[in-house]
């Protein structure tokens, strides 16, 4: 597939320059760098295959748990990779729009079909793919991160022992370089104040296994997998490492063979464990294997050395938004009404009522939807229990709420 590689970035990055042509990332200085991330699908229907971008997302920040609203009026996690994913929720939602009115079974759309199951799928010929800029953070970039660090600044940041890594908990941002294996939630500068969002790995890993659409999207979705990864900014040298970090920190069964061994006993050791897939059986849930690629089309923002607070959302049907803390930029303005994100819990709640899936048939409200998503919940929840791939996974108030 490394022939499309490149394609699948350049589709992505094709999105960023038409934003920095028409002036709208004028935020970027010269110096600026961020991570970006874009997700895009591949029709396999005709040859050549057919790219299409649905979202992009660029950022580096999340909020400290001190700021964290249970309004669902802020993002929490403003990751690249994480706006992606949020913005290909949003353009699947609004996309199930278009084919309501339609036709009650078939071919729905360009990109979607209704299953026998009644959910809404992917065509057959349709696979979803993720772009991202730089190694996500946490368990997968963490070899690599101590590779590239200065000695000293690594030993320190290793000082604690292992025994400290308590087994079933998340590992605080980037301590502990070597619980590999390990949760983690997102890494941030020693001095800031602690954030509870989990690092990217452990989100794709989650997605690895439950699928990209979260818990609403469940009810309408089948479940969407990725099939691959496409990485860029390591260099061609360091590609072997990456892919076995990476190869752990998305795999349940890496997860739980591995953590807090020495890299050497956790790379490339057998891929399968039928004990973990007879225990964790939740149709239509299973773990879909996400293939790793490399790429040298280059993000032009990766090699600044200032990381830019604004990040940057866009989904096919949406327009672009750039967001501070979690929030619209600028959005308070002479009226004084705060527009929300369109990728915030709260918008979308608001977007599922426009859609009728608010009042569902029994009058249920949003909330009650997310707890009827019943077979993802139970699903969930035997991954974060004790043993599970995702145990130690921090459950926000908001998450609890909504
Ligand atoms: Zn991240």
């Amino acid at each position: 597939m490394s022939d499309f590689n490149a394609v699948i970035a350049n589709t992505c990055v094709n999105v960023w320059h038409k934003f920095e042509g028409k002036g709208s990332l004028r935020f970027l200085e010269k110096s600026s760098r961020t991570v970006f991330a874009g997700i895009v699908l591949r029709d396999d229907s005709e040859t050549p295959p057919k790219f299409h971008c649905i979202s992009i997302g660029s950022g580096t920040k999340c909020l400290p748990q001190s700021r964290l609203t249970e309004e669902g009026d802020a993002l929490h996690d403003s990751h690249a990779e994480v706006l992606a994913r949020r913005g290909a929720v949003r353009w699947l939602i609004e996309e199930w729009s278009r084919l309501s009115d339609q036709s009650p079974s078939g071919s729905l759309t360009k990109w979607l079909i209704r299953a026998p199951s009644g959910l809404v799928a992917l065509k057959d010929s349709v696979s979803m793919h993720l772009y991202v800029s730089s190694i996500p953070c946490g368990d997968a970039s963490m070899l690599a991160l101590a590779l590239d660090q200065d000695p000293t600044v690594a030993a320190l940041k290793d000082s604690g022992s292992r025994s400290d890594v308590q087994e079933g908990t998340a590992v605080r941002g980037r301590d502990n370089y070597f619980a590999f294996g390990a949760l983690r939630t997102k890494p941030g500068r020693a001095d800031s104040m602690p954030s509870i969002s989990m690092s990217c790995s452990d989100k794709i890993l989650k997605w690895a296994l439950l699928g990209i659409q979260g818990a609403v999207a469940s009810l309408r979705f089948q479940p969407m997998y990725l099939s691959s990864i496409i990485i860029s900014g390591v260099p061609v040298g360091n590609r072997n490492t990456a892919v076995g970090e990476c190869e752990r920190a998305f795999s349940p069964y890496r997860r739980l063979q591995r953590r807090m061994f020495a890299p050497s006993t956790v790379l490339r050791v057998s891929d399968s464990s039928s004990a973990f897939d007879s225990a964790w059986k939740f149709e239509p849930f299973a773990y879909h294997r996400v293939e790793i690629g490399f790429t040298d089309v280059e993000f032009p923002a990766s090699r600044g050395d200032r990381f830019c607070n604004e990040s940057i959302a866009w989904n096919a049907h949406g327009q672009l938004e750039i967001l501070v803390n979690g929030r619209t930029q600028g959005s308070l303005g002479a009226s004084k009404r705060r527009k929300l994100p369109t990728l915030s819990r709260a918008a979308i709640r608001s977007l599922l009522g426009e859609y009728n899936w608010v009042i569902t048939r029994e009058g249920m409200r949003y909330n009650a939807t997310k707890q009827s998503s019943s077979a993802y919940q139970a699903a969930r929840a035997q991954l974060m229990a004790s043993g599970g791939p995702l145990e130690g996974w921090i459950v926000t108030q908001e998450d609890r709420k909504i």
